[in-house]
């Protein structure tokens, strides 16, 4: 029945097409903070030994081990040495230079000891040293995190704030990453208005393509947002050709087999190759994907805005992660304890938004939100994941362990 795209086919399955369609994008070169959520196309080595000296890392004073084997030895304070400076003055026996924390340690010295483990002499010009230093106390050798020439950040790395700053110790202030990608938004159907109108009638208001844009935002991704098209051949062509000249493009509606669903045919019209069009979930099953020969993504997601959103982070993610360096970047599923109860799955599997919170002992419960179908938004409104039931899982109760995937970061 219908042709080989026709098929339901698994979200696994899905995936793996959409994944082995995707092409990676070209590299550039930019600045650190601007690189932000974008992946590493190079390898990153840090030109230097780090610590590039033996580093203080107290605020003290550095000493002579041999000097202090026992408590209450006095030394002569020869030197201030600050963070930014260095001594010229080599500390000998009996001898000590006061330091702050991240200045190299002095000639002749092998520790620091705190200041709080000193008292000072009366004149100021000497120091008690009140417990017994032993050698490499305080003190921080060279390269004693890496040495020159080590990979800090690895190829396909995805650049956050902690790998920004690995990139900026290590002497990278500009990386190469893979470009941004660009992704269309379109939403179709005639029925709908943008947020600021009122709608009358049988309108509806537009509530997918903000939630695409901001998804999409939300992980590095340009947006291109082409509005409302009609239900109606030429204007869906139009905005259609225009989306396609970026990487992906993201339609919502108009690919179920009500009449006035011409996605598919426009589409095909415009050269795009459709590789499935229905998958195994629920909801979610009108979604279709195809692409273009010069390498365009195309998501054409249903429109009620809870499928579009379930096929957006089952297909759309993990495909401009892959367009990103990331293939491997699927959603991924842990285990929590339901709250509640669930119906048996059905034949697809099913996503249902809910609470996802650690309880006391740190352990994560599912709480199902009250919810009214597909096309209800307002239950996603208080979810920060879903509970994922594979299809033919039975019904499930309060107290079972239920699979979810986390929306956000708890
Ligand atoms: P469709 O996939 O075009 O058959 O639409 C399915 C349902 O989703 C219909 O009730 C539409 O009114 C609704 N819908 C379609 N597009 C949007 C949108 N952009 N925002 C909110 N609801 C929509
Ligand atoms: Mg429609």
């Amino acid at each position: 029945m219908g042709s080989e795209h026709e098929k339901l086919i698994s979200i696994a399955e899905a995936q793996r097409i959409v994944l082995d369609h995707v092409a990676i994008a070209p590299t550039v070169s930019m600045e650190l903070v601007p690189a932000l959520g974008l992946t590493l196309a190079e390898d990153i080595a840090c030109d230097i030994d780090m610590p590039p000296f033996d580093k203080a890392m107290m605020d003290g004073f550095a000493i002579r081990s041999a000097d202090t084997a026992q408590a209450g030895v006095t030394l002569k304070v020869i030197d201030h040495i600050a963070a930014g400076g260095k001594s010229s003055k080599p500390v000998g026996s009996g001898e000590a230079s006061r330091i702050n924390t991240g200045a190299p340690i002095p000639e002749g010295t092998d520790a620091v000891v705190r200041i709080e483990d000193t008292k000072w002499s009366e004149d100021g010009g000497a120091i008690n040293v009140l417990i017994a230093a032993i050698k490499g106390m305080n003190v921080c050798d060279r390269a004693n995190y890496l040495k020159s020439g080590a990979v800090v950040l690895k190829k396909g790395t995805k650049l956050g704030p902690a790998q920004i700053a690995v990139a900026a110790a290590a002497g990278a202030a500009n990386v190469n990453v893979y470009r941004r990608p660009v992704f269309a938004v379109l939403a179709t159907g005639n029925e709908l208005v943008d947020a600021g109108k009122k709608p009358t009638g049988a309108q509806i208001r537009n509530s997918n393509s903000p939630m695409l844009a901001a998804l999409l935002s939300d992980d590095g991704v340009n947006v291109v947002s082409l509005g409302i098209a009609m239900d109606d051949l030429a204007s869906l062509t139009k905005s259609i050709e225009y989306g396609l000249e970026c990487d992906g493009l993201c339609i919502t509606g108009g690919v179920s087999m009500g009449a006035f669903d011409f996605v598919p045919d426009v589409l095909a019209q415009c050269g795009v190759q459709v590789h499935f069009h229905k998958m195994s979930s629920k909801p979610g099953k009108p979604t279709l994907f195809g692409t273009t020969e010069k390498g365009t993504c195309v998501f054409g997601l249903p429109g009620n805005p809870v499928s579009a959103m379930v096929g957006f982070w089952m297909l759309v993610r993990p495909a401009f992660a892959a367009m990103q360096g990331r293939p491997d970047e699927l959603p991924k599923f842990v285990e929590a304890t339901l709250v509640g109860s669930q119906k048996p799955a059905g034949d697809r599997d099913s996503f249902w938004p809910a609470r996802i919170d650690p309880d006391q002992s740190g352990r994560l419960t599912a709480c199902a939100l009250s919810w009214h179908g597909s096309g209800d938004p307002f239950g996603m409104g208080l979810a920060n994941g879903w509970i994922v039931r594979p299809a033919g899982s039975p019904a499930a109760s309060d107290g079972d362990r239920v699979r979810v995937v986390l929306l956000e970061r708890i």
